[in-house]
């Protein structure tokens, strides 16, 4: 009974098969092959494809970078002075330089978890798709727009500002100490004189 069920389902599974083949080829206007790429499919509105960041929104958080389960995004920052901080989205403040904010689309999963944390949506997963490359090393994507120089720049003004305050910090601490040292010392108290024995009672 087995083997004939068995050719029965081959026998039909081939005509349904045929019969697809057949009605798709009638199909007016229908995609079967579209000639890539002159021609492409279109991406929908919520496609996860490369990522980008809008650097002059990004304010260096790392949350992104934590939420990523591949470690793909690799953020090197350093404090900014309080002149240089800036307010981005009306209520997050960039506090840090980000020198450095690179994207290893190599090892991207495309998961887009690194887009839910992000403070300021800098963060996107676009539309882009086709980035074929010779060289795996061009999958890492670079949005830091900082210069070496002004890299050079602002960390050598913030190694001013920091040596500026460890020296008033320890001038304050050094006042402190003199100041403790010249003040005049309490004096102590003398101890109360113990209570005489009385003397054991004759008789
Ligand atoms: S999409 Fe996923 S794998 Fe790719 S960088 Fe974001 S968190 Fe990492
Ligand atoms: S989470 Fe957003 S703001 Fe924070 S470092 Fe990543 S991209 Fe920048």
């Amino acid at each position: 009974m087995g083997y004939f069920k068995d050719i029965y389902n081959g026998i039909s599974s081939t005509l349904i098969g045929m019969g697809l083949t057949a009605r798709e080829m009638v199909q007016p206007n229908h995609i079967v092959t579209i000639q890539y790429p002159k021609e492409s499919i279109p991406v929908p509105d919520t496609g996860r494809y490369r990522l980008h960041n809008n650097i002059d929104e990004c304010i260096g958080c790392n949350q992104c970078a934590n939420a990523c389960p591949v470690s793909c995004i690799e953020i090197t920052s350093f404090k900014r002075l309080d002149k240089d901080v800036e307010t981005v989205k009306e209520t997050q403040k960039k506090r840090l330089w980000v020198e450095q904010f690179d994207i290893d689309m190599s090892k991207c999963m495309f998961c887009g978890l690194c887009t839910w944390p992000c403070p300021t949506e800098c963060i996107t997963m676009t539309k882009v798709y086709d980035y074929s490359v010779f060289d795996f090393r061009d999958h890492i994507y670079k949005f830091s727009d900082m210069t070496p120089v002004q890299i050079a720049e602002k960390k050598a003004e913030l190694e001013a500002y920091t040596a500026e305050q460890a020296a008033l910090k320890a001038t304050a601490a050094a006042k402190k100490a003199a100041e403790a040292a010249a003040a005049p010392k309490p004096e102590t108290p003398a101890a109360p004189a113990a209570p005489a024995a009385e003397k054991p009672s004759e008789g």
